[in-house]
């Protein structure tokens, strides 16, 4: 039995997934997955696919990777919150939390590859500049299936895992993430090559989405408060789906979270499209965009052309759910980085860290009722203690691509040949 179809809610048509990205009508609305199973039921697998059940996969991975949530003494005590669940999707094995890449983007990697797999839909390309691709990477050594990622040269570094990754084609171009991006497009003009689809992905969604399962399974109620650090804002939308799920379930809860979702300033193209009340994103949302993104201190939190206005993305999750934005300054992530260390005791990614100084902006201006529930998406972080315990594996660019080079014939070729030789492995 098919556990799951797809929808569009622009038209409202079903069909079947075919690692399907788009409405075959042509609608500019993002697909949700459809799940036979109502209630949410627990399966005793190991991490993510406890939730498997909603999630658009039949099978699952023997990888034990999922968010672990628990309910926070030290800073809900500091910042006067009654009620405070963090889910933390990183490396802390105390707490069981076993993301050795340190960022919930293995949550989107491993249902993404396994659904690929069940599809037969070919070799997934990916362009990240940094805790995606490395994701990705990661699933790809622990599970062999090959990937092809694309990064801007200086963000090569990012791009280790823990176990040694034998089948990954890592393109680096020189240049920023947009030109990856572009060159990422050229290569799944390859055939047997498809995109990973970002936002359209429901499997990125739902994965992502487990967040707010496990926060509420944990709290065993839904949250009042939804808190998450957004680039590409498609963990808010995630959050939304995920929710909405949860109350149609009628055991958790009947009003949906309200998402506060922030951005690192100088680069908060979401927040003021928000203040303006606008569906669209303009040029002025996000002056010197360059020069911004050049300078906050996460910069996973930069897309410029994030899932906002189409039916079913951001706008439309902060409106469902009474939503508000934060433009967080450097500074003040870096202290609430901080503060979390010291009352929660794990280091964060730098991102996670604009979550909580939103969370604790929201305190302090009383745009949260602290007696309320509150959910924090820690979305990384244990890089130091993944550091001290883990091993460290690199991966080597196989191709190099020169400032303003494109995809030429011999290139297309290399690419080929890696496919024949990964093919041949398998
Ligand atoms: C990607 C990322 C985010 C932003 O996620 P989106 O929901 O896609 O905007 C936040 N934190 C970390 C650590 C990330 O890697
Ligand atoms: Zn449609």
């Amino acid at each position: 039995m098919v556990s799951y179809f797809l929808r569009c809610p622009g038209c409202g048509q079903s069909f079947s997934d075919h690692y399907t990205l788009d409405c075959p009508s042509g609608c500019n609305a993002l697909l949700r997955a459809v799940y036979t199973e109502r209630r949410l039921t627990l399966r005793d697998l190991p991490g993510v696919f406890r939730y498997s059940g909603w999630l658009p996969i039949e099978g699952h991975l023997e990888i034990d990777a999922g968010p672990v949530s628990y309910e926070s003494e030290g800073l809900a005590r500091e910042l006067g919150l009654s009620h405070l669940t963090i889910t933390f999707s990183g490396y802390w094995p105390e707490r069981g939390a076993n993301m050795e890449t340190c960022s919930f983007k293995e949550l989107e990697a491993q249902p993404t590859m396994l659904r690929l797999r069940e599809k037969g839909a070919g070799v997934i390309q990916v362009s990240s500049a940094g805790n995606t691709g490395r994701a990705f990477c990661q699933v790809s050594a622990l599970t062999g299936a090959p990937v092809v990622i694309v990064v801007p040269a200086h963000a090569a570094d990012r791009l280790w895992t823990t176990v040694p990754a034998e089948n990954v084609c890592l393109i680096t171009v020189e240049g920023d993430y947009s030109d990856s991006i572009a060159l990422g497009r050229e290569v799944c003009a390859l055939p047997g090559i498809v995109p990973e689809g970002g936002a359209k992905n429901v499997a990125r969604r739902d994965g992502m989405g487990t967040v707010m399962l496990d926060g509420t399974v944990s709290a065993g109620r839904l949250p009042d408060y939804y808190f998450q650090a957004v680039g590409s804002g498609t963990g808010g939308i995630a959050a939304w789906e995920a929710a909405e799920r949860l109350i149609a379930d009628g055991r958790f809860g009947s009003r949906l979270p309200a998402l506060h979702l922030s951005q690192n300033l100088p680069f908060v193209p979401m927040v003021r499209a928000h203040e303006a009340g606008r569906r669209e994103i303009v040029a002025d949302d996000m002056p010197d965009a360059g020069a911004s993104i050049a300078r906050v201190s996460a910069d996973v939190l930069t897309n410029r052309h994030p899932p906002w206005g189409l039916r079913g993305g951001v706008f439309d999750a902060l409106a469902a759910s009474g939503g508000r934005m934060y433009a967080v300054a450097n500074e003040d992530a870096r202290d609430a980085g901080r503060f979390f260390f010291e009352t929660e005791e794990i280091d964060l990614d730098p991102a996670a860290a604009v979550a909580v100084a939103s969370l604790a902006r929201a305190v302090e201006e009383g745009l949260v009722d602290p007696r309320k529930h509150v959910l924090l998406n820690v979305t990384g972080g244990g890089y130091e203690r993944a550091a001290e315990d883990l091993d460290r594996f690199q991966i080597e660019p196989l191709i190099q691509i020169g400032a303003g080079e494109t995809l030429d014939e011999a290139i297309r070729g290399d690419i080929r040949t890696w496919l024949n030789e990964v093919a041949g492995r398998a």
